[in-house]
This record gives C-alpha cells, structure tokens and sequence, in this order.
C-alpha cells in the first residue's frame, strides 16, 4: 500500500510527488496521458520564476526528471475512481487497482476546444488558448479572440494593449463579460466585434492563416486573416470520476480553497491544481498546490 497516490502528473501532481518524497513516503503517480500535463502544450514559457525562457516540454521533463530522481514510482493509466474509507483508499484505473492511505486528485482542466477542422494542427503555432501565457508572442500583429465572456473580455482587453489589432468573434448576438470590461474594449479603436458568429474552420496548409466564419443567422461564410487566434470558450475539468468522493462546485472543479482541502467522503483525500476551484490558473499556482496538498497529505499520515 503506497502512503500516497497522486493522480495526474501536470506541475501540480509533479511538485505534490516531489514534497511527498522528500518527506519520506512512497508515493505512486498515475497519469493518464502525458508526464508534464497541459504546459508541454506551450511552445514557450517565460513567467515560470528561475528560467528566463523554456519551452513547455522542456519544463515537463525538468519537473518529472527531478521527480524520478527522488523516487517516485509513476504509472501510465487512466484513474476511473477512488472508493474506501480513512486509511485504506482504493484507487480503480483502466488497468488494475491500487491501494492507498492517502490521495491528490491533481487532474487539471482543459481549454474546450472549437472542435473544428484544421484546429488540433495549429495548437501552440496561431490556435492559442491562453492569453496571459501565449499574448506576447503576438506583439505588433493581429489576433481574433473567440468568445464574448469575461475571460474572453479579459485575454482581448490584455491583447489589445500589444497587438495591432484584435477582433472580437462572439457566438450571440451580444457580448456576456461584465460591462466594464465591454466599456474598456469599446474605447480602444484596435478592438473589433463580430457577433453571430463561429469558427468554421482553421485556415493554413503548413502555416496558420486565419479562419473561416460563419453567421449563424444567414449562413454566410467570410474569411479572417489573423496572425494568431485566442479561444475563451469555457475550461473543461474531469472530475466526472470523483463526484462521489469530492464536492464538484460550479463548472465541476473541485470545491477547495487555498488549502487544498475538499469536502470528501473518504478522509486523506486532497486536491491540487487547476481541477480545483480558483481564480488563477497557471504554473506557479499549480506548483504551489502542489507542495501545500503534499504536506497536507503528510501531516494527515502522520496523525494517523
Ligand atoms: C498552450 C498552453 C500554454 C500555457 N502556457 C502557460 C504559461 O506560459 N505559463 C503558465 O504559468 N501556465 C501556462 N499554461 C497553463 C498551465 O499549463 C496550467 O495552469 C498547469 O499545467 C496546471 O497544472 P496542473 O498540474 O494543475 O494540471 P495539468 O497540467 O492539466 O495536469 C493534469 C494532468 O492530469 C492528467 N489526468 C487527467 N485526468 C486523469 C485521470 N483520470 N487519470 C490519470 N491522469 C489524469 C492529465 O493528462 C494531465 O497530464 C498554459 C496552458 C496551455 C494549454
């Protein structure tokens, strides 16, 4: 029986692993994907503290490597769910079963897709869903924002103070982000709004090109040439698995606080990272879930 079982291995499960070994537990990481999480998705990283610029991936395999090198045993699977009781959790994958006295749910959240053609292939090279991350590379060049919500709102507000141009592409036939979020965007005369509208399709064969758009009143399809585009169309967390054992809150993160604590059925189970609840999602904030969610997990095994 391993003292904790980490499921995910984004910077959150990754520094949880870390914290976890360096305080002497054994420790299993379960990812069902890639070791590294959603940021080997980023062609760049310059706002992670300690490195001037490297790239996503690069940054997955320094967190990982620094995390084999403790000791940490790893496995590649998909967790389907948690069941037990205080001291003896059973952790179900696809493929086998594993026992625990403690947990970190650290399964993160993804941008939801436009879910239209052309647009997998252009992922970090002009299809960009993070603005705080990805903006600067945009600087001096035009970009198309889909969404009309306040993160939307917000990554086009951001945008518009490097780019040359943005244009706003919204589905209803009026924006939804906060009015003083509209009142700033609507004095910026390098911010256009195109409204009923969706993405068609991405355009480019080797190289981004634009998109297609369609008018969802008329039909009508017209092309946008951009040099990059920021999809702000919702974040999808899978927590689906869990509901059982965690309190889901709005949109179905993981209803905790700073402190990494759900309302659980099941005492020893933590939560850490993007699949919870908060306001800012990034590295750094995973990061740092991770080591709190990690010690928490400790102290609880201590007191056992
Ligand atoms: C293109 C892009 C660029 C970005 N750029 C930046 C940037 O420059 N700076 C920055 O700070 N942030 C950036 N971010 C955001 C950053 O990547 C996230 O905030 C961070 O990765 C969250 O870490 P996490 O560990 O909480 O979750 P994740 O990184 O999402 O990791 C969760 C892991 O859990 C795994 N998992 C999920 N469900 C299961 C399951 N059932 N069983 C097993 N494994 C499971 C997933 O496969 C994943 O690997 C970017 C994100 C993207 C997509």
């Amino acid at each position: 029986m391993y003292d904790i079982i980490i499921i995910g291995a984004g910077p959150a499960g990754l520094t949880a692993a870390l914290y976890a070994r360096r305080a002497e537990k054994s420790v299993l990481l379960i990812e069902k994907e890639t070791f590294g999480g959603q940021i080997t998705h980023s062609p760049r990283v310059e706002n992670y503290p300690g490195f001037l610029s490297l790239s996503g991936s690069e940054l997955g395999e320094k967190l990982f490597g620094q995390v084999l090198e403790q000791g940490a045993e790893i496995e590649l699977d998909t967790v389907t769910g948690i069941s037990g009781e205080a001291g003896h959790i059973t952790v179900t994958c696809e493929g086998c079963t594993h026992e625990g006295r403690s947990v970190i749910i650290a399964t993160g959240s993804r941008h939801r897709d436009l879910g239209v053609e052309g647009e997998e292939k252009f992922v970090g090279e002009g299809i960009s869903y993070c603005a705080v991350c990805d903006g600067a590379f945009y600087k001096g060049r035009t970009v198309a924002v889909i969404g009309g919500g306040n993160s939307a709102l917000q990554e086009a507000v951001l945008l518009s103070e490097g780019c040359t141009h943005v244009t706003v592409v919204q589905n209803l036939p009026f924006l939804t982000g906060e009015p003083s979020l509209q009142n700033i965007l609507a004095k910026r005369d390098n911010v256009s709004f195109i409204y009923s509208t969706v993405v068609a399709a991405v355009l480019g064969d080797d190289t981004f090109e634009g998109l297609l758009l369609r008018n969802t009143d008329t039909g009508e399809e017209t092309v946008l040439n951009v040099d990059g585009t920021f999809v702000c169309i919702g974040q999808v967390p899978a927590n689906q698995a869990f509901a059982n054992v965690v309190k889901l809150g709005d949109y179905g993160y993981v209803d905790a606080g700073e402190n990494c604590l759900p309302e659980t059925a099941i005492p020893g189970v933590f939560v850490a990272g993007d699949c919870r609840t908060k306001a800012i999602r990034q590295v750094t904030t995973a990061t740092a879930d991770g080591a709190v969610a990690a010690l928490a997990a400790c102290r609880y095994l201590d007191s056992l």
